[in-house]
């Protein structure tokens, strides 16, 4: 059964797998980052609206249950083409979430944007995990890279977030994407290493792009740089490590994201029944209209076998329904592979 608002599981690198839900329906967001992987902002606003209806997210929530009831994810994750906490219903989203699926975590992702408003504070203190992101405290970076709606403030917003942290009981986990000549400045890790220590989230996760961004102009860092990032946040974290214990969050594998599922290398797409060609075929679109992805993404996401999706990809291909991005588009983001879109 098709669904509108409803997406995966798809495997993810912070969370496992995660039932992803589209509370916006649109590219609708405070922020128009320039590696935005689901392209650019249409709407660009701080007004919270129900952009989609929390009646029909979760009536869709009750049909997926019904059909999946025997493979369920590691967590509901509330985020979209845009940021989620625009959507005014909320709260009765993650209580609905959490009443449909009562043995399923939920989290939510956000870009801390409305983390100032009450409103959106109280709604996010139902949710087990909140995953904000911030990617600069310094002013002109955090302008260049994210390009908010006017009047939001790096400082102010992360000022907000641990007011937020300090009556919140679930689990923070803090994001920073690097995009190179950027927000990998030395002034900014100088200003995220004394806000980490004050905020204390339970694990700080440091990002590059790895899919093509909205802007050519965004561009991955080097592995060593992430790692370098990674390790010196990560020390800042004193309060939790991956259990929840006091002590120092080190950036190694315990703390490091779930490595990813092992891809059975065999199975050959053209000798699958008509049907599961089909079903294959319809996941992979179904995934790429999210966003751009390599064969290997896809695989790891969808947990199909490499070749299913390659031979997916080639048929999908030819039907006009997807393209290839061109090879110099994706030279900066660390993969010899080629990006597949719908767009
Ligand atoms: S990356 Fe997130 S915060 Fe930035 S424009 Fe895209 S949806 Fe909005």
């Amino acid at each position: 059964m098709k669904f509108t608002y409803i997406f995966g599981p798809v495997y993810s690198g912070r969370l496992g797998h995660s039932l992803g839900l589209d509370l916006l329906g649109d590219r609708i967001c405070s922020m128009d980052c320039l590696y935005c992987e689901v392209g650019r902002t249409e709407e660009l606003t701080l007004t919270r609206k129900p952009y989609v209806p929390a009646e029909d997210l979760l009536n869709e929530l009750r049909r997926w249950r019904d059909e999946h009831s025997n493979n369920l994810p590691d967590y509901v994750t509330l985020g979209g083409s845009g940021e989620p906490c625009l959507n005014s219903e909320l709260d009765i989203i993650i209580k609905g979430c959490k009443q449909i699926l009562p043995s399923v975590p939920v989290a939510v992702l956000t870009n801390s944007t409305l983390l100032c408003n009450p409103e959106v504070q109280q709604a996010l203190r139902e949710a087990d995990a909140v995953l904000p992101s911030l990617d600069s405290l310094v002013d002109k970076e955090f302008a260049k890279l994210n390009r908010p709606c006017g009047g939001v403030n790096a400082a102010h917003i992360a000022e907000c977030l641990i007011e937020f942290s300090k009556n919140y009981s679930g689990k923070i986990f803090l994001e920073i994407l690097l995009s190179q000549g950027i927000n990998d400045s030395q002034e900014n890790l100088t200003l995220l290493k004394e806000y980490v220590t004050r905020l204390q989230p339970h694990r700080v996760d440091v990002t590059t792009l790895s899919r093509p961004g909205a802007f050519s102009l965004a561009k991955a860092v080097a592995p060593d740089v992430r790692k370098e990032w990674q390790n010196a946040l990560s020390e800042c974290v004193t309060r939790f490590d991956a259990n929840g214990s006091a002590s120092h969050q080190r950036a190694t594998q315990e703390n490091a994201p779930p490595a990813a599922a092992s891809q059975p290398a065999t199975g050959n797409f053209a000798d699958l029944p008509e049907q599961d060609r089909s079903a294959v075929k319809e996941r992979v679109l179904e995934s790429l209209t999210r966003r751009p992805q390599t064969p290997s993404q896809l695989a790891i996401a969808l947990t199909l076998p490499l070749s299913n999706v390659l031979g997916a990809l080639d048929t999908l291909e030819h039907e006009g329904a997807i393209y290839k991005s061109e090879p110099d588009r994706t030279a900066t983001l660390n993969t010899d592979e080629p990006f597949y879109s719908c767009q």
